[in-house]
């Protein structure tokens, strides 16, 4: 029988525990999952600090704390391109053939329906914290922004230094209004 494979695509800015909620209920629903990195041409800026290679080391290494078997999912960086009603068939020439699209995002949701894929919508976990957003804030405040994360998006900031960028690019913004 031929495999099911879903598609969860986001910007992962940076990845947190509630990607990682929702990649274990998509994977025990369909056979494999195809991870892409969205606005994978975004970096360097307060909503986007991490390049697409930083968020796939993050997101390999998360998937692997969790004992994920990598023949069970792609990650495939994905660029914007500015014409929305193009969007699904530039997804859909770059990544292998999926059935069934998982997103909680409105026009994710709209622009998939409308070419007459399964669009699913996954619980959301906790999205009061565990959001990009948030665990960004708390970044900058130097709050404690652990917690939301996987220890592989600890440990890839640490090298990086991902902190600091973002704590930069924040005062660069402040300092330009
Ligand atoms: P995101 O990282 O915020 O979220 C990714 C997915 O995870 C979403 O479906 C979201 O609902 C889910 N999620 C996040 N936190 C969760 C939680 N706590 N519990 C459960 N689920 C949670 O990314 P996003 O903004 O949704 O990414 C969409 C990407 O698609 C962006 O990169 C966007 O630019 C791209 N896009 C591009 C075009 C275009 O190029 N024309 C059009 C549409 C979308």
């Amino acid at each position: 029988m031929d495999k099911v494979r879903g598609i969860l695509i986001g910007r992962m800015q940076p990845v947190h525990n509630g990607h990682m909620e929702v990649i274990k209920k998509i994977l025990n629903e369909v056979d494999e999952i195809i991870i892409g990195i969205g606005s994978a041409q975004l970096s360097h800026e307060i909503k986007d600090p991490f390049t697409a290679g930083e968020r796939i080391v993050m997101m390999t290494q998360a998937l692997a704390e969790i004992d994920i078997d990598p023949s069970r999912y792609y990650i495939i960086p994905m660029q914007d391109i500015n014409f929305n009603a193009l969007w699904v068939s530039h997804v859909k020439m770059i990544t292998p053939p999926f059935s069934v699209v998982y997103s909680g995002n409105p026009l994710v949701k709209q622009l998939f329906s409308e070419e007459g894929f399964e669009v699913r919508q996954p619980p959301l976990y906790d999205r009061l914290n565990l959001s990009g957003t948030e665990v960004r804030r708390r970044i900058v405040n130097d709050d404690n922004w652990q917690e939301l994360v996987p220890d592989a998006t600890v440990e890839l900031l640490r090298e990086i230094d991902g902190t600091t960028r973002l704590k930069n690019l924040s005062i660069k913004e402040i300092s330009d209004i």
